[in-house]
């Protein structure tokens, strides 16, 4: 009995009725259901047809077309299908059986024939046709493996980004709008290091199926688009329906209900929660983009909502094109702005309880040749993206030093703005200490002012590089001081001598009750630690009244010297020195 699969597999191609009945019966007794054909044109037609190969018993000499004329016709005709074809004659010389296996046959019977060599042959054919069978059938389900690889994520079993762009690509040939969505896990990273990679891939597919399940009653499609990132598509029921602003509200009321979902927490680890940022943007047909436009567009938005602190959805705009254009734009003539000689040293003096000069903060300003001056607001974190931080930092810290070199007796020092960036660098030390020793300059007359950013990276490394340059006789300020996350252990473990209050919390004083509060607090601890304090932004002089009161303090802002060119500001303040 042959397998089910093959039972139906022979062909009978004989014409004389004996014989046919013969091999019908015999075959049948064995379990196969043989298909009958004794016209030799219609035999190859049938045969052609069979997109499975066969066990074709043919007669050599039929009428419509003898056995070796089909048997050629079908090599040439049909070489993707390897029939099994065993040719039957009552010839039986040599010759003939070179004749017919050289024509194309596989196999020879000689009439009449033994049973049990029929078996036997019949078997042998059996054996190949199952064999290819077979492996047409794993190569079916490698391609559908293959297929599932290409467009489904394996993590999650979510579409894939590939899967998710040809969804998006067809709503749009259909005619039909969308609202389009990137939700990205706030902070995925720190889950994923701190919990290793299993449980972050564990999160991501409770994450994934939450998602979806938000969506469960809509033709929503919900993928898996990058790492921690998900793509969402919601089809606008009736786009035409819809009028600009009543889009948005459809895009944050969708985007509402995902925050609100991931708020609750996910069943690992006794509890994670999660927020997740969202970029959204809506995706119609009139818009004739490409699917990757749309994307690039929810990316955008996205990395806006990351910007502002994440936890948050913002939907794609025009201003934000323009935002992206203008960067661009900078970045590209930023380039060139050192070499052109576009960049001027300006200085902000800092004072005293009395008003008399102290020192001066360092701040690079552009003047570009077309758009005149540009803030350092604009393109400090352009370069520091950029990595042009680095050519700009070191412009700055050798214009400073040539300048202190010029006035060698006068006694004040200058504070330079240090970047994450530039500090991180493996020769920042090197580099400073050559750049104060090739002018002659005494580091104590320099100070670095660093961001309590740079102290969450590599602690070690940061305080090697500290210790090494304070013992050279530099001193450390932290910037924008309260500002950033970091524990104030620091404030004690590292060469910190200066702490600089962040404008916003001199904006309140002294109305401002938790302002007053927050800048006492600093002023205590600044004294307990032996750190100086330099208040940021004084702009009135009851800002300046309720600092002197708190305790000493340096001012720095526009009631004092607004920032400007280096050399009028150390003439107009070392001319006021009595
Ligand atoms: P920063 O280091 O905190 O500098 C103080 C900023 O506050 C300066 O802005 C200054 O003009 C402004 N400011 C000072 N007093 C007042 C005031 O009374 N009211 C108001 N509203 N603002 C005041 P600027 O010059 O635009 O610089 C912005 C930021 O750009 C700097 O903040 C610093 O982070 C960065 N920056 C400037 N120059 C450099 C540089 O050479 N290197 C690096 N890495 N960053 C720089
Ligand atoms: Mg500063
Ligand atoms: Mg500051």
């Amino acid at each position: 009995m042959p397998e089910e699969f093959l039972k139906d597999q022979i062909v009978i191609a004989e014409d004389d009725p004996i014989t046919q009945l013969l091999l019908k019966s015999t075959l049948k007794k064995w379990g196969f259901d043989p298909t009958n054909i004794e016209d030799g044109k219609e035999a190859l037609e049938l045969i052609k047809a069979s997109e499975e190969p066969r066990i074709v018993l043919l007669d050599w000499l039929m009428p419509g077309m003898d056995g070796i004329d089909i048997v050629r016709r079908l090599r040439r005709e049909r070489k993707d299908i390897p029939h099994y074809v065993i040719m039957l004659t009552s010839k039986n010389e040599k010759k003939d059986v070179i004749y017919a296996l050289e024509a194309g046959a596989d196999d020879f019977l000689s009439k009449p024939f033994d049973t049990e060599e029929l078996k036997a042959r019949i078997k042998v054919g059996l054996r190949l046709v199952g064999l290819h069978l077979q492996l047409k059938k794993a190569i079916k389900s490698a391609k559908r493996l293959a297929d599932f690889i290409a467009h489904y994520d394996q993590t999650t079993g979510l579409p894939n980004r590939v899967l998710f762009t040809e969804n998006i690509e067809k709503l749009v040939n259909e005619g039909r709008s969308a609202a389009l969505m990137q939700v990205n896990i706030d902070r995925f990273k720190r889950i994923n290091q701190a919990k290793g990679l299993e449980m972050g891939d564990l999160l991501l597919n409770y994450f994934g199926a939450r998602l979806q399940g938000c969506f469960e009653e809509e033709e929503a499609v919900v993928a898996r688009i990058a790492a921690d990132e998900f793509g969402i598509l919601i089809p606008f029921d009736d786009s035409s329906a819809y009028a600009t602003d009543e889009i948005i509200n459809f895009l944050y009321t969708k985007a509402q209900r995902i925050h609100a979902r991931m708020a609750e927490p996910f069943p690992i680890d006794k509890g994670v929660t999660v927020t997740v940022s969202i970029g959204a943007a809506p995706v119609t047909c009139e818009m004739a983009l490409e699917p990757e436009e749309f994307l690039r567009r929810v990316d955008l938005a996205l990395r806006k909502a990351k910007a502002f602190g994440g936890n948050q959805t913002v939907i794609h705009d025009r201003k934000m094109e323009e935002e992206v254009r203008q960067r661009y734009q900078i970045e590209k003539d930023l380039a060139g702005a050192v070499a052109k000689g576009e960049l001027r040293l300006f200085l902000q003096a800092q004072v005293d309880c009395k008003g008399r000069f102290h020192g001066a903060e360092a701040l690079v300003r552009w003047f570009h040749p077309e758009h005149g001056l540009i803030s350092p607001g604009l393109f400090i974190p352009v370069a520091e993206e950029s990595g042009l931080i680095i050519q700009i930092g070191t412009w700055v810290l050798e214009e400073v030093c040539d300048l202190l070199s010029r006035r060698p007796h006068e006694d004040f020092s200058i504070s330079v703005n240090i970047s994450p960036m530039q500090f991180a660098r493996e020769d920042f030390v090197e580099h400073v200490l050559s750049v104060v020793s090739d002018r002659s300059v005494s580091p104590d007359r320099i100070i670095l002012e660093v961001t309590e950013g740079l102290l969450i990276n590599d602690m070690t490394d940061v305080a090697r590089k500290m210790n090494t340059l304070s013992e050279a006789g530099f001193r450390f300020s932290i910037d924008d001081f309260g500002t950033g996350y970091s524990s104030l252990s620091y404030l004690k473990s590292l060469p910190i001598s200066e702490i600089k209050v962040d404008r916003t919390f001199i904006k309140g004083l002294p109305g401002d009750e938790d302002s007053g509060a927050i800048v006492r607090a600093i002023f205590l601890m600044a004294q307990t630690l032996g750190l100086k304090v330099v208040a940021e932004g004084v702009e009135t002089t009851d800002q300046a009244e309720f600092l002197n009161k708190s305790g000493k303090v340096i001012h720095q802002g526009f009631l004092f010297s607004k920032p400007a060119p280096a050399d009028e500001v150390i003439e107009y303040w070392l001319g006021r020195i009595p």
